[in-house]
């Protein structure tokens, strides 16, 4: 595996590939569910890029970027392993100029939910993405649906800016219990992993509820709310796939969202119906 420091390394490895390339974006500190968006992309594709890099420009004053956990020596094992190619792992100076464009993520679907609670938030992650995605130019790159709304900028960026890449959405993982997979989960002690839990059991009793026939969504998200009681939540929402949030459930086309706080840690999770 290559091991890719600066952005002319980067450019002269892409030159040389002449087949499918898969790339997958990632911050570090590598759990299964970044190992199944890698695995995905090695099955996919000849050639399989990673990326980490911890984006400063995505993180809000006084959340955990200088904090965000590292595990370098355990990511490059776990990439190495899983078959991947060449591990970009850039610093700020690589990726950030004085004096560049700026890309602003639509309003419309960027100020709710993540972006309500974190502004400007998805401005600093579709900066990041867009440079990645030109310095690696992939025919697929893999997100996970965990990052709902994530996803959908990026899809929305992909189609509006005609780059020529395929956005490859990829399930959630989660533990045996049901927490959904997160660098961030780390930050939990044992207790409150098990308050964390109340997270994905508010999905499933919400999964319960709407195969029980109920499909109003308020009376869900009372449900769940009795479930999240313990927890600090920031938003229970119930939305079409364009993220408008939605009174009656239709079946082919909803998502449940759910973000909240265990203790200091931040944690979100989803359930596309
Ligand atoms: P991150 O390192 O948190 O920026 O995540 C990198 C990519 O991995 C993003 O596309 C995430 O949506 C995806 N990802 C993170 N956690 C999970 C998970 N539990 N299941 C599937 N994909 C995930």
């Amino acid at each position: 595996m290559k091991i890719l420091k600066t952005t002319k390394e980067l450019i002269n490895y892409r030159k040389s590939l002449t087949c499918n390339v898969g790339f997958v974006p990632t911050m570090g500190a590598l759990h299964q569910g970044h190992i199944s968006l890698i695995k995905e992309s090695v099955q996919k594709n000849n050639n399989t890029i990673v990326s980490i890099f911890v984006n400063p420009i995505q993180f809000l004053a006084g959340e955990d970027f200088t904090s965000y956990p590292n595990r370098q020596k355990a990511d490059l094992k776990i990439c190495e392993l899983a078959g991947v190619d060449a591990l970009f792992m850039p610093n700020t100076d690589e990726i950030y100029f004085e004096n560049e464009p700026i890309l602003v993520a639509p309003m419309k679907q960027s100020f709710i939910l993540e972006g309500y609670q974190r502004p400007k938030h998805f401005d600093g992650v579709l900066r990041v993405v867009i440079k990645l995605l030109n310095l690696t130019k992939p025919t697929n790159a893999y997100f996970g649906k965990k990052d709902a709304q994530q996803l959908f900028l990026i899809q929305n960026m992909v189609k509006t800016l005609f780059l020529d890449t395929t956005i490859v959405p990829c399930e959630i993982i989660r533990d045996e219990n049901g927490l959904a997979l997160s660098s961030r989960n780390a930050y939990l002690d044992e207790n409150e992993k098990l308050q964390a839990l109340n997270i994905s059991k508010s999905l499933k009793i919400a999964s319960i509820e709407i195969m029980r026939g109920e499909l109003h969504a308020e009376k869900i998200k009372e449900k769940m709310k009795e479930v999240l009681k313990e927890l600090e939540v920031e938003y229970i929402e119930i939305t079409n796939r364009k993220f408008d949030k939605i009174e009656k459930i239709d079946l082919k086309n909803c998502m449940i969202l759910v973000a909240a706080k265990v203790g200091k840690t931040r944690l979100i999770d989803n359930m596309w119906i």
